[in-house]
């Protein structure tokens, strides 16, 4: 059983939603390798809700809103994934591994970028 409030991936942290999901060394290099263009230096929230809301407000303007912002829900839940598949089953996996899966999935959900 796991016991630790650390960040498993790191060890550096204490675990939270905001970390795993944009602080942590690995999401910060898999937003990196999103080519999405999501700004993770500097993020002063601790609150990975307030992250995701100003990132719907600057969307809300933009064409194809909603499919940008499904696009940052599956990098998101790829990246909790991978943090799943550490700590239950030991997987590694690279950052840019969850990019792939990422893209992958966005292709085969017709999720529209353009
Ligand atoms: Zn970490």
């Amino acid at each position: 059983m796991r016991i630790s409030a650390l960040c498993p991936r790191c060890g550096e942290e204490e675990e939270s939603v905001a970390h795993v999901l944009l602080k942590c060394h690995f999401a910060k290099a898999v937003w990196f390798a999103s080519n999405l263009a999501v700004r993770t230096e500097g993020i002063d929230h601790d609150s990975f809700s307030d992250w995701f809301a100003e990132l719907l407000a600057q969307q809300h303007e933009m064409p194809n809103n909603q499919d940008w912002l499904q696009a940052y829900s599956v990098f998101c839940w790829e990246i909790w994934k991978a943090r799943n598949g550490l700590i239950f089953n030991g997987t590694i996996t690279t950052p840019s591994q969850v990019a792939v899966k990422s893209w992958s999935f966005i292709s085969e959900a017709q999720i529209d970028l353009c």
